[in-house]
């Protein structure tokens, strides 16, 4: 694991707006406005745990936008949530929502804990808490959160629910990500990783690399990387590397993924809320740290984990010439420069990870309209929505001569303008004064 710690990712975030407004055509109002978050609510949860003690939570909510519609965003559960970390993945929501269309703005919200070591009542009565505690900040039409790092489908439930007493009315559009039987949409569990595996098709497609030559490594091998995983290795890329938070494996002839979920998932307790085994103890092969897994020799590095993993201490280390960001924030601005002078290309998240918003937004849609779609039909609509939207950010990233996250951010920078700017700008208010 990379050991360099961004002081602020926020201000981290912000510089990367900054640098593709030049590129774009934004009244600096609109910027200053998005440097911003529309509001921000911190609030401690107290949970009764088992043994009878009483333990006081600290969670937050970031609404960073709403100018382009209800905002939207995930739940994590870490010890290392912080107002700073919240505020610029809510701000990467609102670029996300963005980039792919939707009417929404961007949310995020988190709990400061370490869930794996709750038991699954403590977990249950703790997100109940967090909507108890946020009842009046979310909604259908104002807030709607989702999953995130160790949140998963049952916790959206859990928490759907709540919120649904609160109100004295079943209410599934408040959230998404949530279990089928509960007004969760076909095809949201691997949205994540399969919005990621339609951009890399159409990568394959410019590039016309053959899958069985191409190596993947993947950090993270919880919802999104398994998916990934899975996607790619059906189509018969060599997935070589896998990490999860105790460690990473490697095989240089590829690994079963099947296998490797079979055995990390069900066999390792998954059954469970949280699952205390590690990919390191599921198969015979070299066992690897998550630095080494990062460095790999490979064609595709798919960070799937958390944040601020390629620094500038390990960014000249990384061999991988496409970056896929399939996690929130894996690079630091000071990293990208390290890695654009080495003409890697870099996927960028807001892209990359934006399967899972869209298909919580067919979720949110199906809600309100209360008539449910096929699995088939959420995924022809993804696939549309990401080849679409990926050829417009690799056509801008071609015209402009920038690299494709600066791309995706002036794409995404000409629909929050123009959202921004049809309230007004100073121009359009002094417009014939003297
Ligand atoms: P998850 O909790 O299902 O899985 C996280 C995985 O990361 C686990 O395998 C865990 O062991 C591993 N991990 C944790 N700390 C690690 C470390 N220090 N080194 C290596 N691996 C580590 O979470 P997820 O939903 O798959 O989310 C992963 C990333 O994808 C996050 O950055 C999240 O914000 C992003 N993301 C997720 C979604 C979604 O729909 N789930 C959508 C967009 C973005």
């Amino acid at each position: 694991m990379a050991t360099h710690a961004t002081p602020d990712l926020f201000q981290d975030a912000l510089r990367r707006l900054d640098e593709a407004a030049d590129y774009a055509e934004i009244d600096p109002e609109a910027l200053e406005r998005l440097k911003h978050p529309k509001a921000i609510i911190q609030v401690s949860i107290p949970v009764r745990m088992d043994d009878g003690s009483l333990r006081i939570f600290d969670a937050i909510r970031v609404r960073h936008d709403d100018t382009r519609g209800p905002t939207k965003g995930g739940i994590r559960y870490h010890p290392d949530v912080d107002l700073s970390e919240v505020k610029a993945l809510a701000f990467w929501m609102t670029c996300k929502c963005a980039v792919v269309g939707l009417p929404f703005g961007g949310a995020k919200g988190g709990i400061t804990v370490n869930a794996k070591e709750l038991s699954k009542l403590e977990v249950e009565r703790m997100s109940r808490g967090f909507v108890e505690q946020m009842a009046d900040f979310i909604g259908p039409e104002t807030d709607i959160p989702a999953p995130d790092m160790y949140t998963n489908a049952m916790v959206m439930g859990w928490m759907m629910d709540e919120y649904s007493t609160i109100r004295r009315q079943r209410t599934p559009a408040v959230i998404t990500g949530k279990p089928l039987p509960l007004g969760g949409s076909q095809g949201r569990d691997d949205a994540t990783g399969r919005g990621a595996y339609y951009c890399i098709k159409q990568l394959e497609e410019k590039t016309q690399w053959k899958p069985h030559d191409t190596r993947v490594a993947i950090q993270g091998f919880g919802n999104a990387g398994q998916s990934v995983a899975h996607l790619l290795h059906n189509d018969g890329y060599r997935v070589v590397g896998v990490s999860d938070s105790q460690g990473g494996i490697y095989k240089a002839d590829g690994f079963d993924i099947p296998s490797l979920m079979y055995t990390k998932n069900e066999t390792r307790r998954l059954e469970a809320v949280y699952c205390d085994g590690s990919v390191c103890e599921a198969v015979d092969a070299d066992v690897i740290t998550n630095e080494e897994l990062l460095e790999l020799d490979v064609d595709i590095l798919i960070p799937a984990a958390l944040e601020n993993q390629i620094t500038e201490d390990n960014a000249a280390k990384i061999k991988a010439p496409i970056i896929v960001e399939v996690a929130n924030g894996p690079t630091s601005s000071e990293a990208d420069k390290i890695l654009q002078s080495r003409k890697t290309l870099i996927v960028p998240d807001i892209l990359a990870n934006a399967g899972g918003v869209t298909v919580s937004y067919f979720e949110w849609v199906q809600n309100k309209i209360g008539y449910y779609w096929e699995l088939e039909e959420v995924q022809t609509r993804l696939l549309k929505i990401m080849s679409t939207e990926f050829n417009r950010v690799y056509d801008l990233m071609q015209a402009k001569e920038i690299d494709m996250r600066t791309a995706a951010y002036v794409h995404a920078l000409g629909r929050m303008g123009a959202a921004l700017e049809s309230q007004g700008t100073y121009r359009f208010f002094n417009e014939g004064r003297a």
